[in-house]
């Protein structure tokens, strides 16, 4: 299903690396394959469980680092890929950045300026930007002749209008502070809006869906003739949709309330709603949309409320999204959830009944026909869409580092 001859005949291949405060996810693309040769991750840095495993073809490897940082992990995965034969064929490596704040309105060749820049960011992405920074440096101490590429999460929403990445907030904590609406998840919004207009022979200058990323982070995006133009994440990842962990919208003088009535610190508050809310939040159990699923099935009325809230909050931002659009194609789903469950997207589209959409049941339930369509013919389309976030990145790798 996957194109894969659209670049490179070679045998070069691309290291993809996404940098978290304690963990490092990493994938490598080898010749025009597009599916990752070898993937893997280094889970609880810094700590004496700390430990590395990959797996290249079907064969799942694991080992200890006890204390390992991400400096360490590299080393380890360099040696990894020399022993595999796999080291000398590396031609660049590409970093997933969170934040690229209004500087980054595309991926860029890392360079001293755009380093800088992203330790700018740094203050808006505080948990994030920092941990692709260290991972960026520890390559250049390594490697230092090998270029590399940093892919935003925010790129792609920097063609918002003014109108829609505003809060009714003072103007000057824009100008002063940089708060704004910023939204996330770029890559893949930019990926399935594309592949979605490709696959239903849209003309893409007069185009317009909506995306719903929907894994453990969930965001919606309205994206008019290739370009995003709003997207419900905002200043940070916490705003719009409900989501695994995360409240998503809620009224602002909820702080205020639970400092005074619970004596709760803004950390306190901030650490709930971002880590105890959403699907697991309303369960009281699981923020995992298939555990939550089956103990619906089984006749949990918490688990049923939490996934109703998510669907109808998910519905009511859809359609928001209507008013960035000057014309209305497809709705695409993607993630974990917007691929995998047939539950969520038929809530949400019978909650959508009013914009055209009627859900063809049977198509739903199996994933979609051979285009991904989960819609009736006579309906407006919605369709599954996979999404294939390191894939981008490497192309946008392979893209700024391929000689001219
Ligand atoms: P991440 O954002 O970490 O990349 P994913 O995109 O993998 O996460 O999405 C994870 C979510 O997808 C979880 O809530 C998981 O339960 C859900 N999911 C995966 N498969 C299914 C399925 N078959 N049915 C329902 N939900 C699913």
């Amino acid at each position: 299903m996957r194109a894969s001859k659209e670049f490179r005949l070679n045998n070069n291949s691309y290291l993809i690396i996404n940098s978290g405060s304690s963990s490092l996810k990493f994938s490598l693309f080898i010749g025009d394959n597009s599916e990752a040769d070898l993937t893997g991750i280094a889970e609880r840095l810094a700590t004496e469980q700390a430990e590395i495993s990959w797996k290249y073809q079907g064969q799942k490897s694991e080992v200890k680092l006890a204390d390992a940082d991400h400096a360490q992990v590299l080393k380890k995965l360099f040696a990894v890929l020399s022993e595999l034969n796999l080291f000398d064929s590396l031609t660049a490596i590409g970093h997933r950045v969170v934040h690229g704040g209004e500087y980054f309105k595309e991926s860029a060749l890392i360079t001293p300026n755009v380093l800088n820049k992203i330790e700018a960011c740094s203050a808006l992405a505080p948990l994030h930007n920092p941990a692709a920074i260290t991972g960026i440096k520890a390559v250049t101490e390594q490697l230092p002749d090998i270029p590399q590429v940093a892919v935003f999460d925010t790129a792609f929403h920097q063609t918002m209008p003014a109108h829609a990445y505003l809060y009714g907030l003072p103007y000057e904590l824009y100008q002063s502070q940089g708060i704004r609406k910023y939204g996330f998840h770029g890559t893949s919004h930019q990926y399935v809006a594309n592949k979605a207009v490709e696959i239903l022979g849209l003309d893409k200058a007069d185009s317009g869906v909506i995306t719903a990323h929907l894994g453990n982070g969930c965001s919606i995006s309205a994206v008019q003739n290739g370009l995003s133009v709003d997207t419900s994440m905002g200043f940070t990842p916490l705003e719009g949709v409900m989501m695994g962990t995360r409240s998503g919208d809620i009224d602002p003088s909820i702080h205020q309330f639970l400092a005074n009535k619970l004596k709760l610190s803004l950390t306190e508050i901030t650490d709930l709603l971002n880590k105890r809310s959403g699907l697991l939040g309303i369960s009281g159990s699981s923020n995992d949309m298939r555990t939550l699923s089956a103990q619906a099935a089984n006749g949990d009325k918490q688990a049923e409320l939490a996934i109703e809230v998510f669907a109808y909050r998910l519905a009511k931002s859809i359609a928001s999204m209507l008013a960035g659009l000057s014309r209305f194609d497809a709705l695409v789903f993607t993630g974990g959830i917007g691929e995998n469950s047939f539950l969520v997207r038929g809530k949400v589209l019978n909650h959508l009944a009013v914009l055209g959409f009627e859900l063809d049941e049977k198509l739903n339930n199996k994933g979609g026909d051979e285009l991904g369509l989960v819609t009736t013919q006579a309906s407006r389309k919605a369709i599954i869409v996979q999404t294939q976030e390191e894939w981008v990145i490497a192309q946008d790798t392979i893209r700024l580092t391929q000689p001219a």
